[in-house]
């Protein structure tokens, strides 16, 4: 029997789930693009932006989605030929690296596995191996492994080598989730996209361009006019913005959002929220491990992301429990990218993922953990007790009164 009706409830990381007040902000007819209301309003999605990437540098926005975010990073800082170094830790830094080796880059690539952070010794050693190198390539927050990387200490990492090359971070799973300094912490380039933890429809990829990468920009030769971000830097009218039409009803959604996170929450807070909650999943998971094959991808508690949580499952069907939680009890899961083999279907991947990025509530985030622990039991498959009570402890104490417990 189905009991999927009432509000569904989507888990997976990104696209996440949007607040009412940013839908409804889009729901409007087309503005005047030349004059008026969004002049301002845009410089104000700007001004926000780099409030949230803690950047005096520059903000870019491009009609994409991450992808979109990714190519333009590279083809405005880079020449064909020239080498870079990625580090994976799970997949979106292969997929970077991909993106460059087609545009004729060289990739020289440090692979850290699935289950662990960068090891900074490591980035350290490999520049000095490739001393070469234009771009290092960081994912901040890795979606498939959901490990977290330290972007400070892989900058400090790169002076101990004595390497000058750009540092590139991709935050487009972590940014208004994990705590991000970008200029603080050394990055030259930021991608990330609007509809992940900054809670807008999918279509808007952001890039941040700190000075070094500005300066890039001059001798890379890989750069093609819609990408060049140098007009949209310094832009002379408004249009070349976006080199075109605005994207009209996505800044009136990502203004809201930010007003949402910056004005009403607080950047901090959120960071915190999300921390918070992502104890409570970790607590959950660490439970049904203690009589199942429940396990958290990553270990290392400092090295998890506060933005989604990969689980590993042994031998047991992912397919079936993502199939049983959204058909039955109405909850979608993220779907598991493969770990261990690359060649292997979402189907026997053995994993699977919850996102807790963007407008998640402590509520639907209990219920959607109970959900999970509704569909192993009508799938017969064995875990610890006590996980409900575990993430309900944690969040107890988080949200105590009397004790700022969240700012911690
Ligand atoms: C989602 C994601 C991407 C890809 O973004 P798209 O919008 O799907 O192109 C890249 N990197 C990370 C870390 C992501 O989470």
């Amino acid at each position: 029997m189905s009991l999927a009706r009432g509000r569904h409830v989507l888990a997976i990381p990104g696209p996440s789930v949007m607040p009412d007040r940013v839908l409804n902000a889009m729901h409007r007819g087309a503005p005047n693009i030349y004059e008026g209301e969004i002049i301002g309003l845009t410089e104000e999605v700007f001004e926000g932006l780099r409030k949230v990437a803690r950047t005096d540098g520059k903000a870019v926005i491009y009609l994409s989605n991450g992808h979109g975010a990714w190519e333009a990073a590279l083809v405005n800082t880079l020449c064909r030929g020239d080498s870079v170094l990625a580090l994976s830790t799970g997949r979106f830094a292969k997929g970077w690296a991909e993106m460059a080796r087609a545009l004729g880059v060289t990739v020289e690539m440090v692979d850290f596995g699935t289950r662990a952070a960068v090891e900074p010794g490591r980035v350290e050693e490999a520049l000095r191996r490739h001393p070469g190198v234009r771009a290092v390539l960081l994912v901040q927050t890795d979606t498939a492994s959901s490990v977290l990387n330290d972007v400070a200490a892989v900058r400090r990492a790169m002076a101990a080598a004595g390497s000058d090359a750009l540092l590139m971070v991709d935050c487009i799973a972590s940014l208004a989730c994990d705590e991000y300094h970008m200029d603080a912490w050394g990055a030259d380039v930021t991608v990330a996209g609007c509809q992940k933890g900054l809670m807008t429809p999918p279509g808007l990829g952001l890039v941040f361009v700190g000075p070094r990468a500005e300066a890039a920009r001059k001798r890379a030769d890989l750069v093609t006019p819609y990408w060049d971000w140098a007009p949209r830097c310094s832009p002379e009218a408004y249009y070349q913005k976006f080199c075109g039409t605005a994207p009209t009803h996505h800044l009136y959604g990502l203004h809201e959002a930010l007003r949402m996170i910056l004005e009403e929450e607080g950047l901090e807070a959120v960071w915190a929220r999300h921390r918070a909650l992502s104890r409570a999943v970790h607590a959950a998971v660490e439970a049904w491990g203690r009589g199942g094959p429940w396990e958290l991808n990553i270990a290392d508690p400092a090295a998890r992301s506060a933005a989604v949580t990969s689980i590993r499952m042994g031998g047991l069907d992912a397919f079936a429990l993502r199939r049983h939680a959204e058909g039955e009890l109405g909850v979608t899961l993220g779907v598991g990218l493969a770990l261990d083999n690359p060649a292997a279907g979402a189907r026997e991947t053995g994993v699977f993922r919850i996102g807790h990025m963007g407008h998640v509530s402590p509520a639907v985030l209990l219920g959607t953990l109970a959900a999970i622990e509704t569909s192993m039991d009508a799938l017969g498959m064995p875990h610890g007790s006590g996980a409900l009570e575990a993430a309900a402890r944690t969040l107890a104490q988080a949200t105590a009164p009397g004790i700022d417990r969240a700012a911690e």
